[in-house]
């Protein structure tokens, strides 16, 4: 359940789990193994709800015989063991997100092999996430990431490329940089931004061919990284940079500690130093405090910023945030949502403008898979699951998922991209 931080724990128990002798399976149908392991998300309400929903499915299937063993690991255990224990006692125990190796001695027999740089991969193998370092330092007000996972903590440059090259070695060609904060890489253990630093390293890894960096804070946001991705190509012109909101009430309700003009600034001096990059960002409505002037300020902004890509999501009122324990959730739930679904028909047409600029530029393509009538692919401007494809007809030619083509673009949707393999690359 969660995010793709939590899916890389998943996959490290995996692994580990496997190099101990255990077989292991990930997302199973419940009748496929006697032990079940459910990674739960407590970041917001509906989050909750789906682990608590699927916990309870396996308490049901336990009590059919259908399953022996269930064990509950991750955010929401982290935060609400206690409660969970109580209401959900069929569990035979509960474990938080710094677990690891208690869940693995307990299911080893007390082993614990040394694989901790290694993982199972469940996504397409041709790319993995690199988690970079857990935890937050940042204090914005609606969010109760640094409740859950504590103070940011690096994971030292060795241990990521150790791991960078056994994931290249299992056939990994793009990694997908992530943690809470990644401009924060370093600072723990370096008392300094180290991200560039670390991109050069893992673009030495062979086999990889695309880095790409997501959660980029745009406070301190270390500019060396653009001059470093001007020379490092494995680095894909490609950053999601979240920054919320751009109304400077907002922010600081937020807690962001920056201003709007600090982030335009930001903007512009990003993509004056690389005009092809394409951006990306999360924008929250809703917030306490926020009034339709402020709401206005944020459709014009996103108007003219014209982000490549975009996400907005309303604003949650959480347990355990500064907002919840601050601020009343004054906004009502219905002008979120109209404020959220008026931010996306702006990004709708803006997508739809930008990528009609796109027909007849060939772009280096992966291969994700192929889905009804197309192979679906990205270009590095892309991140999987969360940004757009480009779909190329399947009685074109027989292509391999995993490899890189050069793809004409033939024609454009707001949120898709057509195209052909060309060989004049
Ligand atoms: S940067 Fe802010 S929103 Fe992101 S995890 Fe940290 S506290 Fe939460």
């Amino acid at each position: 359940m969660g995010c793709s931080k939590n899916l890389v724990d998943s996959e490290r128990l995996m692994r580990q789990l496997h190099v101990a002798g255990i077989e292991v399976m990930h997302d199973a149908r419940l009748d496929e193994a006697p032990t079940v392991i459910v990674n739960t998300c407590g970041f917001i309400h509906q989050a909750r709800e789906e682990s608590v929903n699927m916990i309870l499915q396996c308490v049901n299937a336990k009590n059919r015989g259908v399953i022996e063993n269930l064990f509950v690991m991750g955010c929401l255990s982290e935060v609400y063991q206690k409660e969970l224990e109580k209401e959900i006692p069929e569990v035979n125990r509960y474990f938080g997100v710094r677990s690891m190796e208690e869940i693995i001695r307990l299911l080893a027999d007390d082993r614990l092999p040394d694989a901790r740089n290694e993982r199972t991969v469940t996504t397409p193998r041709h790319y993995a996430y690199l988690k970079i370092a857990e935890g937050c330092d940042r204090t914005c007000a609606f969010c109760s990431i640094p409740h859950i996972r504590g103070a940011h903590l690096s994971v030292p440059p060795e241990d990521l490329m150790e791991e960078a090259r056994f994931l290249a070695a299992n056939g990994t060609k793009e990694l997908l940089v992530i943690s809470q904060d990644i401009t924060s890489y370093g600072t723990d253990l370096y008392r300094r931004q180290m991200l560039p630093e670390l991109l050069k390293r893992l673009c030495t890894v062979d086999g990889v061919e695309w880095v790409r960096l997501h959660y980029a804070y745009p406070l301190h946001f270390p500019m060396e990284l653009v001059e470093m991705m001007q020379n490092e190509r494995k680095i894909c012109r490609y950053i999601d940079l979240p920054i919320q909101h751009i109304a400077d009430r907002v922010l600081k309700n937020m807690r962001r500690n920056i201003t709007g003009a600090e982030i335009a600034r930001l903007i512009d001096d990003i993509r004056n130093k690389m005009p092809d990059i394409a951006l990306r960002t999360t924008l929250i409505t809703g917030h306490p405090g926020e009034t339709d002037r402020d709401f206005e300020q944020l459709a014009r902004f996103v108007e003219q910023t014209r982000f490549d890509r975009l996400g907005v999501f309303t604003y949650s009122h959480e347990e355990n945030t500064y907002a919840a324990k601050h601020y009343r959730d004054g906004v009502p739930e219905k002008v979120k949502r109209e404020r959220a679904a008026r931010i996306m028909e702006i990004q709708k047409n803006i997508s739809e403008e930008l990528n009609l600029l796109k027909k007849g530029k060939i772009w280096k393509t992966i291969i994700d898979r192929a889905e009804g009538d197309y192979w679906v692919g990205r270009t590095e401007y892309d991140s999987p699951d969360v940004d757009m494809e480009v779909l190329v007809p399947l009685k074109d030619r027989p292509l391999q998922i995993g490899r890189f083509y050069p793809v004409r673009i033939t024609d454009a949707t707001e949120y898709d991209l057509y195209g052909q393999i060309t060989d004049d690359f």
